[in-house]
């Protein structure tokens, strides 16, 4: 059971809008040594702009559908672009998947991310839209790609703060995205993360986190997607934002509230400093 000590930093912690499931986890943060960190609502306030897209009406309607069903920050910025079409036209008989971390799909329409078309004949003529550090999302119908979507987001304030707190406190940070090369690079670049890594699926985040832990480290993990529920439970602390999927909450041990990365690291440093007054 939890030493005194620990329940007070606990409490510190909800008054602070960091929570904790229990004791182990608050004990746990103290020894971390490896910080794993989702980018898109996590980093970033996962507040998509649609920069740019082409694609035609009747596309156009299938998509925003499609979004509708989805509970992605990009989802999201994408049904608001369009708030006035009417969706009538749209076979909504028809089941619209979501794969995590992917897109969305219905019967031959794929929205998604870029790697997903690889395959596809005319990906070329789409790949120079993948520029400029935006998160891009392709459209495919059958086996052509007819349309695309470039989105901005922007880091959140504090960021960089808790980032640069936690490294030089000797914690190992590491950025896991399912987003392309180029916003990876950007944004790690902006919040000073040296180690990248894009194009992350669901499984290879758990990968990573498993891997550091069979090298004896203790790693935590930071998300706020259903991409990213899956390595918050294999990770030995799983945080996830309040902004989060509720299956990433359910599947961490800490919940920032407020989403305050700051807040975040106070904890962590208050977790340290009781346990060295403990030991
Ligand atoms: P991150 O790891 O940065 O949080 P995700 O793994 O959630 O990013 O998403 C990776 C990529 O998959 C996005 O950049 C986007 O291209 C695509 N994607 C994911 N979900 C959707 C969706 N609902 N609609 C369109 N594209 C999506
Ligand atoms: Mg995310």
């Amino acid at each position: 059971s939890a030493t005194p000590a620990t329940l007070s930093a606990i409490s510190n912690g909800a008054k602070n809008g960091v929570l904790f499931k229990g004791g182990a986890a608050m004990e746990a943060l103290s020894t971390m040594d490896v910080l794993y960190s989702d980018k898109t609502g996590t980093l970033t306030y996962g507040e998509f702009q649609v920069t740019d897209y082409e694609v035609d009406e009747d596309i156009l309607k299938e998509v925003v559908y499609m979004e509708q069903q989805s509970s992605h920050p990009i989802a999201e910025a994408i049904v608001n672009t369009f708030p006035e079409l009417d969706l009538d036209t749209v076979d909504q008989t028809e089941s619209v998947e979501e794969v995590a971390g992917s897109g969305v799909q219905k019967g031959d329409i794929i929205v998604g991310k870029p790697s997903v078309f690889d395959s596809f004949e005319d990906v070329n003529g789409y790949r120079s839209k993948v520029m400029e550090g935006n998160t891009m999302v392709f459209v495919g119908k059958g086996n052509e790609i007819v349309g695309y979507f470039s989105l901005a987001d922007q880091v959140r304030e504090e960021s960089k703060q808790a980032i640069d707190g936690f490294q030089k406190e000797g914690i190992h940070v590491s950025l896991l995205t399912g987003d392309n090369e180029l916003v990876a690079k950007k944004v790690a670049e902006e919040v000073g993360i040296d180690e990248y890594v894009a194009s992350c699926l669901p499984e290879d985040k758990i990968s990573y986190v498993n891997d550091s832990q069979k090298k004896g480290k203790v790693v935590g993990m930071i998300g706020d997607g259903i991409n990213d529920a899956p390595a918050l439970a294999n990770a030995d602390i799983g945080i996830a934002m309040g902004s989060g999927s509720s299956v990433a909450m359910e599947s961490a041990d800490v919940v920032i509230v407020k989403n305050n990365l700051a807040k975040l690291f106070y904890s962590f440093k208050l977790s340290y400093k009781l346990n060295r007054i403990i030991l």
